[in-house]
Formats: C-alpha cells, sequence, structure tokens
C-alpha cells in the first residue's frame, strides 16, 4: 500500500481554537518543539463515535505539560470539547485521534521560558495496529535501549522526548524481522513494549510490571479492571527477563495496540491462549459502550 504522507491528506486539523484544513496546520522549523522535544501528545481512539477513556487521556496531557514545566492553556472540557469537534469534522466515527502541545518559536535556546504553549488535535483511520490477525501473535525483540530511572527523565510524561529509545528499538526489531521490542528499564527488569504495557499469565494469574519508571496506560488500567470482574488475580510486581520463560501466555495492552496477543519475546516463546482471548474480546466489547457505561463496566 502506497504511504500517503501525513501533511498532504485531506480533513481537518483543529489547531491553537481554529478548525483548519489539514494541509494548512503547519508550523515554523525554528520551533522549541522541534528543537529541543518540549512536547507532549496523546494518543486516543475513538469507536463508534465516542472517545474511549476521554477524560483520561485529557487528564494526562494536561499533567504530562506540568510535568515538562508548562500549562496547556485550555481548560480539560474546551480539549475534550475540541476532540470531539475534530472527529465530527472529518466524518469519522472509529479514528485515532493526535493531541499534541508544544513549546513555540519565540525563544529557541534550551531556556524557553517565555515560549507560547500550543495545542494541536488531529486524527485518522487506523486500523489493528499490528495487523488484523490478533490471535495469531507478534513477535518482540529484546531491546538494548532501557527505559530510563525516574531521575533520569520525566517517565510519568507521555513527552514526545521519550519516544526516541522507542522508534530506535523499534527499528532494530523491524530489521531483524520482529513487529516490536520489548524495553527492560534501567534495572534490567521487565519494563514495556515501545507504545503498550505488557502482561504475562503465570500459573493462571495475570502478572503485570509495576509502572515506575515509564506509562501505567489507561488500556492497562482497563484491562486489569476487566481481569478483576473475571476474579482473575492481578499482580503488578518486579518481573525479571529469565521469568518470562514460565509465562505461557503473554499481551500487550495499549491504545493503538489495544489487546494484541505475543507469541515470542527473544528467546522465549508463547502460544495466545483462553485468558488473552477473553480478555480481549471483553476489550472490544467494552470499547463500543457509552462512556457512561464504561465507567461503570470498567473504572479506573
Ligand atoms: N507505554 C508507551 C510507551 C506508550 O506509548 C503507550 C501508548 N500511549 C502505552 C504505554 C499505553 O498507554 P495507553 O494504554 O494509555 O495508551
Amino acid at each position: 500500500m502506497a504511504l500517503v504522507p501525513f501533511d498532504d491528506r485531506d480533513g481537518h486539523i483543529w489547531f491553537d481554537g481554529v478548525m483548519m484544513p489539514w494541509r494548512d496546520a503547519k508550523l515554523h522549523v525554528l520551533t522549541h518543539g522541534l528543537h529541543y522535544a518540549s512536547g507532549v501528545f496523546e494518543g486516543e481512539r475513538a469507536y463508534s463515535g465516542n472517545i474511549f477513556k476521554l477524560r483520561a487521556h485529557t487528564d494526562r496531557l494536561i499533567n504530562s505539560g506540568r510535568i515538562l514545566g508548562f500549562e496547556i492553556p485550555y481548560t480539560a472540557d474546551e480539549i475534550d470539547a475540541a476532540c470531539i469537534a475534530v472527529l465530527k469534522a472529518n466524518g469519522q466515527e472509529d479514528a485515532y485521534i493526535r493531541p499534541i502541545a508544544w513549546r513555540g518559536s519565540e525563544m529557541l535556546a534550551v531556556s524557553a521560558q517565555q515560549t507560547k504553549i500550543h495545542l494541536a488535535i488531529a486524527t485518522w483511520p487506523w486500523g489493528a495496529y499490528f495487523g488484523a490477525d490478533k490471535m495469531a501473535g507478534i513477535r518482540l525483540d529484546i531491546a538494548e535501549w532501557r527505559r530510563p530511572h525516574p531521575q533520569t527523565a520525566p517517565t510519568a510524561s507521555k513527552a514526545a522526548g521519550l519516544y526516541m529509545i522507542g522508534t530506535l528499538s523499534k527499528h532494530t526489531a523491524e530489521a531483524k524481522g520482529f513487529n516490536d521490542a520489548m524495553m527492560l528499564d534501567w534495572r534490567g527488569q521487565v519494563a514495556e513494549a515501545t507504545g503498550a504495557n505488557a502482561f504475562f499469565v503465570m500459573d493462571g494469574e495475570l502478572h503485570t510490571p509495576t509502572p515506575d519508571c515509564f506509562l501505567d496506560g489507561i488500556t492497562r488500567r482497563t484491562v486489569m479492571a476487566i481481569a478483576n470482574r473475571h476474579q482473575m488475580k492481578v499482580v503488578e510486581r518486579v518481573i525479571m527477563p529469565e521469568e518470562m520463560a514460565k509465562a505461557t501466555e503473554v499481551f500487550l495492552a495499549g491504545t493503538a495496540a489495544e489487546v494484541t496477543p505475543v507469541r515470542q519475546i527473544g528467546p522465549y516463546n508463547f502460544t495466545p491462549g483462553l485468558i488473552t482471548e477473553t480478555l480481549l474480546t471483553d476489550y472490544e466489547k467494552l470499547v463500543r459502550k457509552s462512556p457512561a457505561e464504561v465507567e461503570v463496566l470498567a473504572p479506573i
């Protein structure tokens, strides 16, 4: 399939309060966000016209900016309304939504106190992140790059700069024929994939790494709520890479990845099974419910 460049598409983008034609949503090359990665973003999905867990994403976006030392100049209500408005302007019911906030071009040096904070929101159709045949399972390389210590990087923020090691890890994995990479953290503990959290079925229980230096994903928390409804035991703990040998099922959880079964991580092999399938099916059903029902079924 031919690539359609992201700057040459039809549709609308909400940019600093204005709904503008897609191709006009441009910025200057001397923008602080580009040079110094002073940007934070979100990844959301709409299903049947509703943006899943919209307020949780908006709150995280605002908080991500605060962690980087800036205040996005819109309220959570205004950001929610803008996300819904772009989706509507683009005539989409099922889509990916990308809000991004960044420092502008008033100053271009490490110090950027006087920069204006911008916000843009785009939406586009995006099918299954790893392809449609989900239960086949994907293959993960084990990355060389490590998730940094929380005193080395603002790890609780969905900050653009943190994706530098993700892209490096994913490119290396793809060059070796893998779909993605599992990243360890600075201590050598299992952390997460490049854009999704990980779950391991061990002795019939659901185990997941403690998110103390990477995102505690909205999908991760949603999957834990679904598992609780099934009376599954969910254990958040330190997981060392060798322990992956005793996992029977593994899957990733993230907004773009949704619930994606995994069949290989480095030397370890797994068979996507019933627990994964149950959680995947329940997640797919949940995302199509009304926002009010979602809050009852899976509060996070
Ligand atoms: N970790 C990383 C690095 C991510 O990019 C994402 C996707 N935002 C996640 C985890 C999962 O987060 P969420 O479920 O909130 O999308």
